[in-house]
């Protein structure tokens, strides 16, 4: 089994799903008392939040590759940064590691290809949803049709994300919108809507669209063991 490295804290209530899902996918692989080899790096949430509402991609950068470095020497055989949001950086990441990225975008990506779907919507903090970093990836290397929700309703979701989900606040009239919003991108032509927030899958469940969720944190932690077992 490689060494999984983890970037995480971003936030820690997204790495605790990680964490859990890493190791029970481990333990459905392996059976008996096998679990997952990893190691976690968790940053300072509040100062990445900073940085990226101040615009101050490099120093995030910065931060970011410092995290991988930390797993590098720490033994990691590669390394899976625990957000979507942050992939903004992945390039940059990327020229400065030795050990693989695993890509939060084309482990989704690769999944809804498998189930034979050709658009899909797309929510997330505004990063991910209005730059180019994520849907462009998905449009240009997997082909895939991405909708958005409205400037209106992208406010919201990007809100509930950072004033709720990432301190752990479940709240039922989040859920309400977002069931709204989901039900709109599926009307527009989605057939799938991808949980392109790594906390949002604490907030809506299969349940609650009937539209196929791809949720980034369950495809990017159950290929990570993949890659881990491979
Ligand atoms: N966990 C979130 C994501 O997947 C948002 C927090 C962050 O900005 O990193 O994008």
């Amino acid at each position: 089994m490689k060494t999984i490295g983890l970037i995480g804290g971003m936030s820690w209530e997204s790495s605790v799903e990680y964490y859990r899902i890493i190791n029970e996918v481990v333990h459905a692989r392996l059976g008996g008392l096998h679990s997952a080899q990893c190691l976690m790096y968790s940053v300072d949430f509040a100062e990445i939040e900073m940085l990226q509402h101040e615009g101050r991609w490099d120093e995030a950068a910065r931060s970011m590759i410092d995290a991988a470095q930390r797993l590098e020497r720490g033994g990691a055989d590669f390394a899976v940064l625990c957000t979507n949001t942050m992939h903004k950086l992945a390039g940059a990441m990327e020229q400065a590691m030795t050990i693989p990225l695993l890509h939060i975008a084309d482990a989704t990506a690769e999944k809804i290809l498998a189930q034979g779907l050709t658009t899909v919507g797309l929510l997330g903090t505004r990063f991910t949803m209005e730059e180019d970093f994520y849907r462009g990836r998905l449009t240009e290397r997997f082909g895939l049709r991405v909708l958005i929700p409205s400037a209106d309703e992208c406010e919201v979701v990007h809100r509930v994300i950072y004033d709720e989900l990432v301190l752990g606040q479940i709240r039922a009239d989040s859920r309400q919108r977002y069931i709204e919003f989901m039900e709109r991108l599926v009307g527009r032509g989605a057939q799938g809507i991808i949980l392109g927030c790594t906390e949002i899958g604490l907030l809506v469940h299969d349940e609650d669209c009937r539209a196929p969720l791809f949720d980034t944190t369950r495809i990017h932690a159950e290929a990570a063991v993949a890659f881990a077992l491979a």
